[in-house]
C-alpha cells in the first residue's frame, strides 16, 4: 500500500536548512498497524504529512497502492486524498462553528455525496464512535475524549482504506486514550491500515510493527 524511496524532506527559511526526512525507506502493507516512533523533532508528523498527501517530498518516491505520487500538484493530492486517507491529530482539529453531526459530515460534502446517504453514513460513524447523543453538540461543549471520538468518525466515515494519526492520545488521559486506541484497534481489525504516530510505548503496544526514527532516518531493526 505504502511504499517510499529515498525520500527526503529539507525546509528551507531564509538562513536555515533542516533536513527533516533524510533517504527514508520504508513499505507498509495493506491491513498492518504500524506505530512510528522517535524523539521530537526528528521527523515524524513530517512523514506522516508526505505519506497522507499533505505535503510533497523534497526528492525520492513515493508510490501510494503502487501510484508514484512525489511529485502532484496540490489538486491532485487533494482528489487522490479523499475517499482513501483519514486523518487523526493530537489537537482533534474540530471546526468550532459546526456541530458533531456538522462536523463527521464534511468529508460526505467534499466527495459531493447525496444527502440522504450522508444521513446513513454520518449516522454509522456516530454510533460506531458512542458519540450520537451530543450529535448537536459543539466542540467546546465536549470532553477531550469525545472531540477525539468526533475526529474519529469524521475520519472513518468516508471509509478510508489508510489512516493516519498523529499522537492521536496526546492530550487525553489514561482512560480516553485507551478507548481510543480500542477504537483504532477494532478500525484495524476491520481492515483499514492505520499508522499512528506515537510517544507512548503503551499505545505503540497496540501495533504489530514500530518504525523508529532518529533525525530523520529511520533506525535499523535489530534482529535479536
Ligand atoms: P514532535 O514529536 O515534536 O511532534 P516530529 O518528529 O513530529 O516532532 P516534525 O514536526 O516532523 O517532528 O519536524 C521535523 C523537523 O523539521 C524539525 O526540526 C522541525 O523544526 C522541522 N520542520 C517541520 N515543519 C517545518 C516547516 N514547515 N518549516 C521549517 N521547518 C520545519
Ligand atoms: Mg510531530
Amino acid at each position: 500500500m505504502i511504499k517510499t524511496v529515498n525520500l527526503q524532506k529539507i525546509f528551507r527559511t531564509e538562513e536555515v536548512e533542516t533536513w527533516a526526512l533524510a533517504d527514508v525507506n520504508i513499505e507498509i502493507a495493506e491491513g498492518e498497524f504500524v506505530a512510528v516512533m522517535g524523539p521530537s523533532g526528528c521527523g515524524k508528523s513530517t512523514l506522516l504529512n508526505i505519506l497522507g498527501l499533505l505535503d510533497n517530498p523534497t526528492s525520492g518516491q513515493y508510490f501510494l497502492n503502487g501510484k508514484e505520487v512525489s511529485k502532484l500538484k496540490e489538486n491532485e493530492r487533494t482528489s487522490l486524498r479523499k475517499g482513501v486517507i483519514g486523518f487523526v491529530f493530537q489537537s482533534f482539529n474540530l471546526i468550532d462553528e459546526l456541530n458533531v453531526y456538522e462536523n463527521i459530515e464534511l468529508p460526505l460534502l467534499y466527495m459531493r455525496i447525496p444527502a440522504s446517504e450522508r444521513r446513513e453514513r454520518v449516522k454509522e460513524a456516530m454510533d460506531r464512535m458512542a458519540i450520537a447523543h451530543r450529535e448537536k453538540h459543539f466542540p467546546q461543549q465536549l470532553s477531550g475524549g469525545q472531540q477525539q471520538r468526533v475526529a474519529i468518525a469524521r475520519a472513518v466515515v468516508a471509509h478510508p482504506k489508510l489512516i493516519l494519526a498523529d499522537e492521536p492520545t496526546g492530550n487525553l488521559d489514561s482512560k480516553n486514550g485507551a478507548e481510543v486506541m480500542s477504537l483504532l484497534t477494532e478500525l484495524n481489525r476491520d481492515g483499514t491500515t492505520i499508522v499512528m504516530v506515537t510517544h507512548s510505548q503503551h499505545d505503540a503496544g497496540y501495533a504489530r510493527r514500530t518504525i523508529n526514527l532518529f533525525d530523520g532516518k529511520v533506525v535499523p531493526e535489530v534482529v535479536l
